[in-house]
């Protein structure tokens, strides 16, 4: 039975490492919240065990091939079972879903946060690459159907927070701290030669695999500077990235007066989720607190976009806009996934990256179907430059 004083909470991708930590802020708070729907595109023994424990009104696994394992299994419950990548963007706009978490992995996040925004629903942002494809379109849907758009990358709702009871006080820079990731330090050189295994020993954060290698290469950082533009309206000039090694202060806002506000914690990410699902509110946790005893200095440095050339490329995209910034995905998720393969080395990244952004045909003003072909092209032109 739907209890209307919960929030009915639909996590899109609940299987991945940002979905099974918003269902523990879920399981700690279960006066507050519901699960509604529960959706993962592969894991459907994770998603089986997840429906078991929180018995959602629906839920949706993306391949279809596991469709039947996932029915039978839920079959002693009355939960409604569905399969296919089109039912995933149906169960964001179900009625009585008050806010959707896409925490889904790369450019499967768009269909689905288009219809869930449609539909008015409140938008915990996960999905990064939503953002980075289609930032504009995004945009003007979440301000035509009124659905607000609530940060969950830890960096933006850093930002998000510092800017709570500002108002229209006028923003002079949006500052987004890099941890630097796990090759900080490496020379040119030795960035020829690490692997896979290397990159996803991250020193501060615990992620998905996909996320992780963008950290080492950058790519994410460059993916939040595009993010950011769209979630705050500012421009490239007005975005920063500072590298703090120490993961403490998770981003800053610089007002028009020179004033800097940071916002800091331990590099937890229940506490963005937590603070998505219950904005504008706060409520108590017994996350780790930091200790300024056992932290004696922050430290921060300047990007090195000559090893990590990625930071460059999503600035260049950002800059040109269109569909740049969807091929720069695109390009991106094939070669992430060949890195991890080890197939190709972690500077062939950066190079095949460039060379797509070349070749590719550039939109200036592409419409939702443009995405979707400029999508598959890409992804077809990176495999074939590989
Ligand atoms: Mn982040």
């Amino acid at each position: 039975m739907l209890n209307e004083s919960k929030k009915q909470i639909a996590i899109l991708g609940s299987t991945g490492s940002i979905g099974t930590q918003a269902l523990e802020v879920i399981s700690e708070n279960r006066s507050l919240f519901d699960v509604y729907a529960l959706t993962a595109n592969n894991n459907v023994d994770l998603l089986i065990k997840q429906s078991r424990k929180f018995q959602p009104e629906m839920v949706a696994i993306g391949n279809e091939d596991h469709y039947q394992r996932l029915k039978s299994a839920l079959s002693d419950l009355p939960i409604k079972v569905f399969a296919g990548a089109d039912s995933i963007a149906q169960v964001a706009e179900m009625q009585p879903i008050d806010m959707v978490l896409t925490a889904m992995v790369g450019y499967s996040g768009l269909k689905p946060t288009m219809n869930a925004i449609k539909a008015g629903k409140k938008i915990a942002l996960a999905n990064k690459e939503t953002l980075v494809v289609a930032g504009e379109l995004i945009c003007e849907l979440a301000a035509k159907y009124n659905a607000p758009i609530i940060p969950v990358d830890s960096e933006h709702s850093a930002i998000f927070q510092c800017l709570a009871g500002e108002g229209n006080n006028p923003v002079e820079k949006v500052i987004l701290t890099a941890s630097g990731g796990p090759f900080r330090t490496k020379h040119l050189q030795e960035l020829e030669h690490v692997t896979s295994a290397q990159a996803l020993k991250h020193p501060n954060w615990d992620m998905g695999a996909k996320v992780t290698i963008d950290s080492a290469s950058m790519m994410n950082k460059g993916f939040e500077v595009i993010e950011a533009k769209w979630l705050f309206g500012v421009s490239p000039e007005q975005i920063q990235v500072v590298v703090h090694p120490q993961s403490i202060i998770h981003s800053m806002v610089q007002f028009a007066d020179g004033a800097i506000k940071a916002q800091l914690g331990m590099p937890d990410m229940k506490l963005p989720i937590q603070y998505a699902f219950t904005y504008p509110e706060r409520i108590k946790t017994n996350f780790p607190r930091f200790d300024f005893d056992a932290c004696s200095q922050f430290t921060f440095e300047r990007p090195d976009e000559e090893r990590f050339r990625n930071l460059a490329l999503a600035y260049y995209a950002m800059e040109k806009g269109g569909n740049m910034p969807c091929i720069l995905n695109a390009a991106n998720e094939i070669v992430v996934a060949e890195f991890l393969k080890d197939t190709i080395g972690f500077l062939q990244m950066s190079d095949i990256i460039e060379d797509v952004m070349a070749k590719s045909t550039f939109i200036a003003k592409p419409t939702y179907d443009d995405y979707v072909k400029t999508d598959a092209q890409v992804r077809l032109l990176t495999k074939e430059l590989i």
